[in-house]
């Protein structure tokens, strides 16, 4: 489909075509064939080739298309409309390789680029947590980027079966050890759970990675949590990256490493909610894995997260545009 520039792209009408009825794109969006025009691209990654233990997070992108005919037009505390204010469309499904992961790394790369180099920002629908690398590599190109990164691990081992740099426990690692990410602004909120070695977090640590285990958010609360975080990206073009192992796994059993002990899903949205005004250049919702779910209620809270970002997203980049306009 095309879309024609003088007016955003909408959702399909629930009051014309009911939810349950039509193709299932993200948000009822229309499916376009680039980012052209987009001021947020949302997009898929159907690809788990980095899953060291129960696959299946390659089926999340398709169920999480599925869940979202639930949302509506409206956020109903910020009120930001979200159609209204950006222009925001489904582009469809990155290019993967379910058989060769360095040539899906690099096909994940190419297409997030793309969405990239046509100025949108991608919000995107994984794919387990290792799909994040190859997007922080589209994203981060030109300068590295801060990170708020949400999950029950961090993320940053450094091999697996012997000498393998790349599975879903070590993209952040990578990442930073290709400077696509600045450590020093990237902070982890929920870790928790055991762990290999007394020692796993500290490579983190050590580089000024700023993790806030689960005990600390129960603690502090999420307000205060929030306030850290975005001292630490501060004005900084910022990633969130949302592994959905983070809520607990009563709330989101579909998924291949559940934590028990994790955010209820009111407590994620209300700390999603206190990302306005973050520079994010970019998002993901990772990790949700179809086969484990039951009643697509993992599927619906990624897609509600992925709505919850959006509605961040789009009300930030509509506030840029009038200060452009204005001055
Ligand atoms: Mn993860
Ligand atoms: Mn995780």
């Amino acid at each position: 489909m095309t879309i024609t520039q003088d007016q955003n792209p909408q959702p399909v009408d629930a009051a014309v075509v009911p939810r349950f009825a039509g193709l299932a794109t993200f948000m009822r969006l229309p499916a376009v064939n680039s980012a052209a025009g987009l001021d947020i691209a949302l997009t898929g990654i159907p690809w788990d080739g980095g899953t060291t233990n129960r696959a299946g997070a390659r089926h999340g992108p398709r169920e999480i298309r599925s869940q979202s005919s639930l949302m509506r037009r409206v956020h109903h505390v910020s009120g930001t409309e979200p159609f209204s204010i950006a222009r925001i469309a489904d582009v469809g499904d990155v290019s993967v390789n379910p058989i060769d992961l360095r040539d899906a790394l690099k096909r994940i790369e190419q297409d997030i680029r793309s969405i990239v180099m046509h100025g949108a920002a991608p919000l995107i629908a994984g794919g387990d947590h290792l799909t994040t690398l190859p997007t922080l590599r589209a994203v981060a190109k030109e300068r590295p980027v801060a990170m708020i990164h949400f999950d029950a691990h961090s993320d940053t081992n450094d091999t697996y079966f012997g000498d393998n740099p790349y599975t879903h426990g070590t993209p952040f690692r990578r990442a930073v050890e290709e400077k696509l990410l600045d450590p020093k602004r990237v902070v982890q909120i929920g870790i928790r759970g055991s762990i290999y070695d007394p020692d796993d977090h500290g490579w983190a640590r050590d580089h000024g990675i700023k993790i806030i285990y689960m005990e600390e958010f129960v603690r502090r609360g999420g307000e205060e949590v929030m306030r850290e975080a975005r001292a630490v990206v501060g004005d900084r073009p910022t990633f969130v990256s949302f592994d959905i192992d983070c809520i607990d796994p009563s709330m989101a059993p579909g998924t291949g490493t559940p934590e028990i002990g994790g955010f209820s899903t009111r407590e994620v949205q209300a700390m999603i909610r206190l990302l306005e005004g973050v520079d994010i250049v970019g998002a993901d919702i990772v990790e949700v894995a179809p086969p484990f779910d039951v009643g697509g209620i993992t599927a619906l809270a990624g897609a509600t997260v992925m709505f919850e970002l959006m509605c961040v997203m789009a009300k930030h980049i509509a506030g840029k545009r009038s200060a452009k306009r204005s001055r």
